[in-house]
């Protein structure tokens, strides 16, 4: 279904592993963790890693964090990461023992770095620099959104790299970057291999994985109202996504 209206709740989460083995994708902001004035001001649950590292057991190892954020960013916000992980939009995964898969990633070139910083001073948004890319936040100064959004989109194409846009952020990241090859990455691992895969996330970015969960067998489950998804479930807030996992 396209247009997302009426989607249900998901089966419980017994039920789902009753059906068989079952592999878990969870995006990080706005899905484990509420939504916050900027990417600093997050407050999750202080054990929340503690409760990860349950929920990788309860799986047999098959759940992996995949983020936007970079994995040393959310490490700073929750300690260690226990399980599997994807940050930097799929760009540095790394399997739950913390041994890297894939290449490493490459960072953001310095032309469009100091572009992105100049853009964001001159139109008093926030710029991040991050790992393997950077972002323009406009949460505080939201009539800046659709210019911020342009210019991105502008310097990516005259760079060979990808604009990708999310709740009040748009960043750039290397062309190759997207949740759903770091599902497919992943469901090639060992650990992952033969699980039908579930990946549950807010934004924009998670239909990639969404949609990669899909053609794997599984479903994505979005967070919230947002529409059009390719989801083919909804959960209505991050309070429902813990309850739903028994976090
Ligand atoms: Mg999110």
């Amino acid at each position: 279904m396209d247009s997302g209206i009426g989607l249900r709740p998901p089966p419980t989460f017994s039920s789902l592993l009753d059906g068989g083995p079952v592999a878990l994708f969870l995006d990080f902001d706005g899905t484990l963790v509420e939504l916050a004035s900027g990417p600093d001001a997050i407050a999750p649950r202080a054990d929340l890693a503690e409760r990860l590292s349950g929920l990788g057991e309860r799986l047999a190892g098959r759940c992996a964090l995949v983020s936007g954020r970079s994995i040393a960013d959310i490490e700073t916000h929750i300690g260690s990461i226990p399980i599997a992980a994807a940050g930097s939009h799929g760009l540095d995964i790394r399997a739950a023992t913390g041994e890297p898969l894939g290449d490493p990633p490459e960072g953001l070139p310095p032309v469009i770095e100091r572009e992105l910083r100049e853009f964001a001073a001159e139109h008093d948004i926030d710029y991040e620099a991050k790992p393997h890319g950077g972002a323009l936040h406009y949460r505080s100064n939201l009539t800046r959104g659709a210019d911020a959004n342009r210019f991105a989109e502008m310097l990516a194409l005259s760079h060979g790299w990808s604009a990708q846009r999310g709740k009040c952020v748009v960043e750039l990241v290397a062309k190759e970057a997207n949740k759903g090859s770091a599902v497919f990455t992943l469901m090639q691992t060992a650990a992952f291999a033969g699980a039908r895969p579930f990946f549950v996330g807010d934004d924009l970015t998670d239909e990639a994985g969404f949609v990669a969960s899909a053609d794997l067998g599984g479903a994505g489950i979005v967070v919230g109202d947002r529409e059009p998804t390719k989801a083919r479930f909804r959960l209505p807030d991050v309070s429902s996504v813990h309850e739903w996992l028994d976090l």
